[in-house]
């Protein structure tokens, strides 16, 4: 077996472990002659995986009482467009904060949304900048949210881009003064501890930093769900899969399994603090390799907005790159080209990424000048 290093931005690694364990398990779970995927999702065995994911996700993240935890489907895109249908009702508006790829898809489903029903979806701050790219991301103090928004919406972690909110301090919370506070958290849930409350409803497609794709974690306080609209169909009412459990229909039983497993092993690793020390000293390797380049490698993410998750860079033109990524590939580092629509170098280092992967990789760059 020979396992590379994986930087991929999602799908992306898992914990090898966690892997062994579903491989283990894969023909006979817990002593029932088949696998968790052959299981009925009305089943006790699988029943019993189900609430111990949900009850991983509150202990790990420390999920107030009056949250529910649910596991849907159809990605954080599909949220993009569920969000405004529950909250976006007619005549409402809502402030959306644009700094990167992800925050203009939610703003463009929020306004389709709006139109057909006599709402707006308003922009309330955007970092883009003349290239029509994106370097940085508005600061909160900056964000133009009227006191009468039904919610404002942004991406904690501009994945393509590598530009992150929160990375040194919480940020001030708009939901404390009560304005509902809505955050994609696809691509940095779960790296290091954040106050729940601070939101009314937060999501991730899991398989960034937590577990294969197929699955979406959605927190939500349980009286922000209330205010939902109850005319749209009931698959699309987060009430229905709160009220179920997640079990409203079939759900996707063997992601939510390896989400599990994957909680299971952060808890192992110490949980979300020592996962947090990790996180920082791989992106200190991978930002370290680029300040001792003299330029060679230049990330173009204003300083103190660098992207944790996903360390983004260009080199001196795009044969070089071309050349590096090849190189890297040779030597055992996959996942490195950046997004088809930024171009450059996208390093991800969510959690199930090693730190030996990242020093390994930072040796690599600083060879490779
Ligand atoms: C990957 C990503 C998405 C899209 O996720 P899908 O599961 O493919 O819909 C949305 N937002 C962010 C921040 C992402 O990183």
């Amino acid at each position: 077996m020979n396992r590379v290093f994986n930087f991929s931005a999602g799908p992306a690694a898992l914990p090898l472990e966690v892997l062994e364990q579903a491989q283990r398990e894969l023909l006979d779970f817990n002593g029932t002659g088949m696998s968790v995927m052959e299981q009925s999702h009305r089943g006790k065995a699988y029943e019993t995986v189900h609430m111990r994911a949900i009850s991983r996700v509150r202990r790990v993240m420390k999920v107030p009482d009056d949250y529910s935890v649910m596991f849907l489907q159809g990605g954080a895109s599909m949220q993009f467009a569920q969000v405004p249908l529950n909250f976006l009702g007619a005549g409402s508006r809502a402030a959306y904060v644009v700094n990167g790829t992800w925050g203009e898809k939610a703003l463009g489903e929020a306004k389709l949304a709006a139109a057909s029903r006599g709402a707006e979806a308003l922009i309330a701050a955007t970092s883009k900048n003349s290239k029509g790219s994106y370097e940085s991301a508005p600061p909160v103090a900056t964000w133009s949210v009227a006191s009468d928004v039904a919610y404002v919406h942004y991406a904690s972690n501009e994945t393509i881009h590598g530009i992150q909110y929160g990375i040194d301090d919480a940020l001030p919370s708009l939901e404390a003064r009560g304005i509902a506070t809505i955050c994609d958290m696809s691509s940095d849930m779960l790296w290091r501890p954040v106050n729940v409350a601070d939101f009314s409803l937060i999501y991730a497609g899991a398989q960034k930093n937590l577990g294969p794709s197929g699955v979406t974690l959605v927190i939500a306080k349980r009286k922000f769900l209330d205010q939902g609209d109850r005319a749209i169909p009931k698959v699309l009412q987060y009430r229905t899969h709160d009220e179920a459990h997640s079990l409203y229909n079939t759900p996707p039983t063997f992601a939510i399994y390896l989400v599990d497993l994957v909680l299971g092993w952060i808890e192992k690793q110490g949980g979300l603090d020592a996962i947090e020390r990790t996180n920082r000293a791989k992106a200190s390797a991978i930002y370290r390799a680029i300040a001792a380049s003299d330029g060679f490698y230049r990330c173009p993410v204003a300083a103190s907005q660098r992207s944790l998750m996903n360390v983004v860079f260009r080199l001196p033109d795009e044969a070089a790159e071309e050349a590096f990524v090849a190189k890297a590939e040779k030597a055992g580092f996959v996942g490195l080209k950046g997004h088809r629509s930024a171009g450059g170098i996208r390093v991800s280092l969510y959690n199930a990424v090693t730190l030996e992967a990242a020093e390994r990789l930072a040796a690599f760059m600083l060879s490779a000048v």
